[in-house]
């Protein structure tokens, strides 16, 4: 089947807007850069990635007769958020099992941002003290029984939307729509920057580029501070993805690259170069960013561009993801 023959719910606007990065282009002195926003990808609840991803999921959801989506994330979850205002938009129920993947000490981290948006969408938030993991564990397993106890019919979301048959159908899709972009704004992204941590946003990309004529580089920043894990995850995902829409032959692992030096030691907590490209990005640029995931791939991008890594004649195309409810409750950082 090719990824046009997959059925799509539409949950976002449309193509997600382009644009260039004039002053941070400017200020690094170096490659092109431009930014394609998916933080401002949808009217439900500030959208993003998953969101994206979502598209796919959803009409699997509605033919399996569900009434509940259950997803789990950590406490600032921006995935569990947004199956939360899926759920509502659908009509259905959520259930989100909010682990505690971050030790962020903040008073307000299991009270504000995406937490906070998840209550006011009705979704059943139920806090969970065990660590950060990206594979499926019995606090959701419980879940999805609980839900069956009651009568319900769940759809069981895994983390990110990633570890999922369609999971990398939504960012496949993100790069026709880049390759459609690009003929209409006459420009060619020859790299492409983008955060990784659960593995299906870059995977679909890889999958989706990879059936295009004109190669390019997709460069993964991983922010999950676990690097094995999160490329052999995206690895898996853009061959499965790559076979789910036939792509015709296997990926090579030249096409697979995740970089790492940018998340820190932990998940979820930024280092300097994040608070730096930050600061950077909002004060030239008035974009927000946030100090989980496109803080940590901004400052990649950043070092990449300084170092010459990726070279002065390029452009290229920064993938925000969004992510900026989370902010909140990292108010001690900017005071
Ligand atoms: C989930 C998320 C990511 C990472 O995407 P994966 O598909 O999990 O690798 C990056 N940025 C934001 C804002 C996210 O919410």
């Amino acid at each position: 089947m090719a990824l046009a023959d997959f059925e799509r719910y539409p949950l976002t606007f449309g193509p997600s807007p382009v644009h260039p990065l004039t002053r941070l282009t400017e200020h690094l002195g170096g490659a092109s850069i431009w930014a394609k926003r998916e933080d401002v990808n949808s009217g439900l609840a500030y959208g993003g990635n998953k969101t994206r991803k979502l598209e796919y999921l959803v009409p699997d959801a509605i033919a399996s007769g569900a009434d509940t989506l259950v997803s789990i994330g950590g406490v600032q979850s921006n995935h569990t958020r947004q199956v939360a205002a899926v759920a509502a938009k659908l009509g259905m129920k959520a259930v989100l099992v909010q682990e505690n993947w971050v030790d962020w000490p903040d008073s307000v981290n299991d009270r504000v941002g995406n937490i906070m948006l998840s209550r006011i969408m009705g979704a059943e938030v139920r806090l969970d003290p065990a660590g950060f993991g990206i594979g499926f564990k019995s606090s959701w397993e419980r879940a999805l029984d609980d839900v069956r106890e009651r009568g319900g019919r769940p759809y069981a979301i895994p983390a990110g939307a990633s570890d999922h048959r369609l999971g990398g159908l939504g960012f496949a899709n993100w790069a026709s729509e880049v390759e459609q972009q690009e003929r209409e704004l006459g420009v060619f992204f020859d790299t492409i920057v983008v955060c990784s941590v659960t593995g299906s946003t870059h995977a679909g990309m890889i999958a989706g580029f990879a059936g295009q004529e004109r190669a390019r580089r997709v460069i993964g920043i991983d922010a999950s501070a676990k690097i094995d894990e999160t490329r052999a995850q995206v690895a898996r995902i853009a061959r499965s993805t790559a076979s789910l829409i036939d792509l015709g032959r296997e990926l090579r692992d030249d096409e697979i690259t995740v970089l790492e030096g940018w998340a820190g030691d932990y998940y979820g907590i930024p280092v300097d170069s994040t608070l730096e490209a930050i600061r950077l990005t909002g004060s030239l640029e008035g974009v927000i960013i946030d100090p989980v995931y496109e803080g940590k791939s901004m400052a990649g991008l950043i070092d990449l561009v300084t170092s010459g890594d990726i070279p002065r004649d390029s452009t290229v195309l920064y993938a925000h993801l969004g992510g900026q409810p989370a902010i909140n409750a990292y108010s001690a950082l900017f005071r």
